[in-house]
């Protein structure tokens, strides 16, 4: 007999190629007047071509989004929220233009337009870390939904193959934790499985042709479906361990999810059998871990923590903070075995079973 608890967040969702066209209208919609554009230094130049489309409806642009949410760019942005009398924000970019948007949003109750232009999923989400400091927080809260996600395939054309593969593996790593999170519920696990099916058919695809639209469209796709799964159900080991080694070593953050996942699936993989049946059944293999494994290797993930960056004596620390406080997860925290786990992915070894 099926029993089970699903709460769905509120979301208004465009979808398609070229959709950005419809921000004008969207913005009418919302009632906006004076509208932010937002996004990183690098996609500036997008931004203005954005902020152009929305002539007299655009307040200015904001081009100074960056990884983790720092709350002194937050502040900046504040100050010329104030300064231009805005009413409204427009995120065009991937998780950390869209965190900028949020953290706006948390601290003034603006509505939010967002535009992804990778797949890491944080439009989905009521989720927003933010870094003071350097000490990484997250929190939760409904204000930081956006009230309108315009998903257009166009922007993600630019999208480095790199980044493309490793941002649908940081996509695929919520699908993954979705399917065996403690809320784990049926309707989730539909998005989830058919988001691990569409992005491992699509990233080799991007990866071989960056300019597939087709493969693109399904990748964004999967982005949508694993952000709802992000949004909708909480997260496991493997976020803990992306969390607390990006945030102690300054790791890029989609690479971190791309090593980290078959090292942190094998660990579950005894607890958690339906689960492993699921992401094999979408991924089309035998075995969820070594699939993982197999995929990220063909399209060109980095392998080892070493390699981006993670120094060799962080090992025993990162065990001691991904004990410490640990999410909750389907298989209980043992000391040796996650450091074994980290040691593993620093080095790039072959995932153990972690017994
Ligand atoms: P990102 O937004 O930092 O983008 C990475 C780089 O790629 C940036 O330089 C950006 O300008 C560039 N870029 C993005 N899209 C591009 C495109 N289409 N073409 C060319 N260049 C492009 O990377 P990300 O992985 O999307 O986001 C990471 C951040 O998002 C982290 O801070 C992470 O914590 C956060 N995040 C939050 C949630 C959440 O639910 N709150 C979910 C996922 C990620």
């Amino acid at each position: 007999m099926r029993e089970f608890v699903y709460t769905g967040h509120p979301a208004r969702v465009l979808f398609g190629d070229g959709a950005l066209a419809k921000l004008p209208a969207e913005v009418e919609r919302l009632g906006l007047k004076r509208a932010l554009v937002l996004a990183t230094s690098q996609q500036g130049p997008s931004a203005e071509m954005t902020a152009a489309a929305l002539n007299e409806k655009a307040a200015g642009v904001f081009a100074e989004a960056a990884m983790h949410t720092p709350v002194d760019i937050t502040e900046r942005a504040m100050a010329r929220v104030h300064e231009l009398g805005v009413d409204g924000l427009v995120a065009v970019g991937g998780g950390s233009t869209i965190g900028l948007g949020k953290a706006i949003a948390l601290r003034t109750g603006l509505p939010q337009i967002v535009a992804p232009t990778t797949y890491a999923g944080s439009e989905m989400t009521p989720i927003l870390g933010e870094t003071m400091d350097g000490v990484k927080t997250t929190q939760v809260s409904l204000e930081v939904l956006p009230e309108t996600v315009i998903y257009d395939v166009g922007l993600t054309l630019t999208l480095p193959a790199r980044l493309s593969a490793t941002s649908g593996l940081n996509a695929m790593a919520h699908a993954v934790e979705a399917l065996y999170a403690r809320e784990a519920n049926p309707i989730t696990a539909m998005m989830a499985e058919e988001g691990l099916r569409v992005f491992a058919s699509a990233l080799p695809r991007i990866v071989t042709e960056p300019a597939d639209s087709e493969a693109r469209s399904d990748a964004l796709f999967g982005a949508w479906l694993c952000g709802t799964c992000l949004g909708t159900v909480g997260m496991a080991l493997h976020h803990k361990l992306c969390h607390t080694l990006g945030g102690t070593f300054d790791l890029p953050h989609s690479d971190t999810h791309a090593i980290v996942l078959p090292y942190a699936v094998a660990y579950n993989a005894p607890a958690a059998p339906q689960a492993m049946s699921r992401i094999s059944r979408a991924l089309g293999v035998k075995d969820a871990v070594l699939g993982l494994r197999e995929l990220a290797l063909r399209i060109g993930a980095p392998k080892a923590l070493r390699d981006i960056g993670m120094p060799e004596q962080g090992i025993d620390r990162a065990a001691e903070l991904a004990l410490s406080n640990p999410y909750w997860n389907p298989r209980p925290l043992q000391r040796n075995s996650i450091r074994q786990l980290i040691a593993d992915a620093w080095a790039g070894a072959p995932p153990g079973t972690y017994a």
